[in-house]
């Protein structure tokens, strides 16, 4: 960090910083300027915080050299993660395409699904077992029995299966099952959780948070990776904006900024950002023309009767055609799909 005095600082001042520093362990750097010093110090800072030196007598500022993120940041690895999931690569020059309902709700309906969506070239299946849904009277999923369908219906289509996990006490039984482990939008904060998560070898899908800045969700990628598990997949989903004429609003900046930021890979889903299937095509585009690693696209066989999400939800011949619409944009920004 570097610790700014203030102009008017005293040789007094200015020493005791440099002594408190020091007492903690840190190597200091300092430059004595006429009007204004300026100390550069490197060392831990869970016993000597950065607000604990701004209230020192003297002291104008405190700033960070490097961004908190050290695991998920690029400062420290710049080559952009690719994840490979039995052989289905997410990040570089790959395309993934998540596909599939928002909620498990038979044997039928899934493996029809899922049937459908690999013939148009998804290569990754989607769907919930464990449902976080507003309302405590909503359909919730059926939880191990929809792991069950899901994990035969990945097995017979020969694709990787990504499901939520909801909470800390689930996570085994849904690692045993699939694997992608997504923690969804209204998780992604849940630190326990994460840190849970971080302990598994299975890749984790993780969804922005509702109103969360790329630093809070680059930190909760941080706590996954705290944990030794690096395989982080990040979703933009739309975010909480004042504006009621899509449920989110998608946020297109995401994907360049990630990139700058981070070296994890970064999917999009449309579906949940704009809340109805009318608008899932142009928002799908435009994410993979701005450099999106992969989109997540929900697919229902009769979305007027689907039991989550239904609105949102393409047919399967809808999610065909798309995904004929998205070859040439794919191919136009050097990513196969
Ligand atoms: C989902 O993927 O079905 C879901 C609930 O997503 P989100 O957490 O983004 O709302
Ligand atoms: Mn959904």
């Amino acid at each position: 960090m570097i610790i700014i005095m203030s102009n008017n600082a005293t040789d007094k001042e200015i020493k005791a910083v440099e002594q408190r520093l020091t007492d903690y362990g840190f190597k200091t750097h300092p430059i004595y300027g006429e009007m204004k010093t300026v100390i550069g110090a490197i060392g831990d800072k869970r016993r000597l915080t950065m607000d604990q030196l701004k209230l020192m007598s003297g002291v104008e500022n405190v700033v960070p050299i490097m961004r908190p993120y050290k695991l998920a940041g690029r400062e420290l690895k710049k080559d952009p993660t690719v994840i490979d999931v039995n052989g289905v690569k997410i990040g570089g020059s790959h395309l993934a395409v998540f596909a599939g309902p928002c909620a498990i709700e038979s044997h039928e309906q899934f493996s029809f699904i899922a049937q459908k969506v690999k013939e148009s070239g998804a290569n990754i299946l989607r769907g919930g077992a464990f449902k976080p849904r507003s309302s405590p009277y909503s359909f919730a999923g059926l939880e191990g029995e929809g792991l069950k369908i899901m994990r035969k219906a990945g097995d017979e289509t020969g694709m990787p299966i990504c499901t939520e996990v909801l909470d800390t006490r689930d996570v085994e039984l849904v690692a045993s099952y699939a694997d992608i482990m997504q923690i969804g939008a209204r998780k992604m904060q849940k630190f326990k959780l994460l840190r849970e998560v971080g302990k598994c070898n299975k890749p984790i899908l993780l969804k922005r948070g509702l109103s969360s800045t790329m630093e809070e969700w680059l930190m909760a990628a941080e706590y996954i990776m705290s944990e030794g598990n690096e395989n982080v997949i990040l979703c933009e989903r739309g975010i909480r904006t004042f504006e009621p004429s899509t449920r989110n609003t998608f946020d297109l900046s995401a994907i360049p900024v990630s990139k700058e930021l981070s070296h994890l890979p970064i999917i999009a889903d449309p579906s949940h950002a704009a809340g109805t299937y009318k608008y899932v095509d142009a928002l799908a585009k435009g994410a993979v023309a701005a450099g999106a690693d992969g989109l997540m696209i929900e697919v229902h066989n009769c979305p007027e009767k689907a039991m989550s999400d239904g609105e949102q939800s393409l047919t399967p011949e809808h999610f065909e055609a798309l995904m004929k619409e998205l070859r040439p944009i794919a191919e136009a920004v050097g990513k196969t799909l």
